[in-house]
């Protein structure tokens, strides 16, 4: 008698006795998931939340963001409604000041939250704005949350700075494969992507990073994704969901369903069994507004973003913390 099914056990067996995929599996894998649905996807999904609970832990690390820097992007990034190149009614605004900041940072500490992260558009931070990131950063790490950061392709001293003043961990998305990546953005290259998670890693910040799914990729584009993050080291994946954008070039590209969403999920805890795979942005586009959204924690996922995302509404906080304890996970 299987424990899972007989796919899903040949599969996570090594990942449960603490190894990974080998070449021939993912192959294995690769082939079949697409087409897995039914009672068979939800024995895959237990089964990828098996090799969770044995490799990471049966926690939930939720984190939440504040946009501090919003819009008038001169990246060129198709899934974007900050980027200056697409005709959008995304709000903007000019860095916040640090105290702002930081009192955001609080309320969601006293919600129970552990990381919070600033977040600015751009490529990169100019000088007056990168003084006012490390502020921020500082009042963040003094209440003891963790003080991340997404600031865009920022040079070697600039993440040294941020590291002295409390950053924790950087956040930067690689955002898809290195092949589709010319398909979303054309105003820097992967390499230039791939560079900001090397630097961090040289400078011994831990890096979070991951991708953007449903932007017309294929199941081989995400499994490269996956395993250029896996050879990079990061410690966290989030993993966003595309909420197409009026006035994007994406703007008329399909939501994903609910049953890929948690293949891509089961995907990435499967072939990165040891890092922390985090639910951000379009989770309520895909599950919908209920506590259904919390589908992803079922296969494998073990991260939460909670409240607002960049451009998009989230799920309500407290309807997230409610269905955590309705599943039995523990928020931390
Ligand atoms: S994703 Fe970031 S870099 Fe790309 S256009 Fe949007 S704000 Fe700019």
């Amino acid at each position: 008698m299987p424990l899972f099914s007989t796919f899903a056990d040949a599969l996570v067996r090594p990942l449960l006795a603490g190894g990974f995929l080998a070449a021939g599996e993912r192959d294995r894998l690769l082939d079949e998931l697409p087409r897995i649905a039914g009672a068979d996807l939800d024995a895959l999904g237990r089964a990828a939340a098996a090799v969770r609970l044995a490799r990471v832990g049966d926690a939930v690390s939720l984190c939440a963001i504040i946009s501090a820097k919003s819009g008038r992007c001169g990246e060129n990034c198709a899934f974007c409604a900050q980027s200056g190149h697409f005709q959008t009614t995304s709000p903007q605004h000019a860095f916040l000041a640090p105290t702002r900041i930081a009192q955001a940072a609080a309320v969601m500490q006293a919600a129970g939250v552990a990381r919070f992260g600033l977040v600015a558009s751009g490529k990169a931070l100019p000088e007056a704005e990168l003084a006012q990131a490390a502020t921020a950063l500082a009042a963040i790490a003094a209440t003891g949350m963790a003080a991340d950061a997404s600031l865009g392709v920022l040079p070697r001293d600039a993440l040294a700075r941020l590291k002295a003043a409390g950053l924790a961990a950087y956040h930067h998305n690689l955002e898809t494969s290195r092949a589709h990546y010319p398909n979303i953005c054309t105003t820097r290259t992967f390499e230039d992507n791939l560079e900001v998670l090397r630097t961090c890693r040289s400078l011994g910040i831990p890096t979070c990073s991951g991708g953007l799914f449903g932007l017309g990729e294929s199941w081989a584009d995400r499994a490269d994704l996956a395993l250029t993050l896996l050879d990079a080291a990061v410690f966290s994946v989030p993993v966003n969901f595309l909420s197409p954008i009026p006035g994007t070039p994406l703007a008329e590209q399909p939501v994903l369903s609910r049953d890929d969403a948690r293949r891509i999920v089961i995907l990435l805890r499967l072939l990165l069994p040891d890092r922390h795979i985090r639910i951000c942005g379009g989770r309520p586009t895909v599950f919908g507004p209920t506590t259904a959204n919390l589908a992803p924690l079922a296969c494998g996922a073990d991260g939460l973003m909670v409240g607002d995302y960049l451009t998009t509404g989230g799920a309500s906080l407290e309807q997230d913390k409610a269905g955590l304890q309705q599943l039995g996970f523990v928020g931390v």
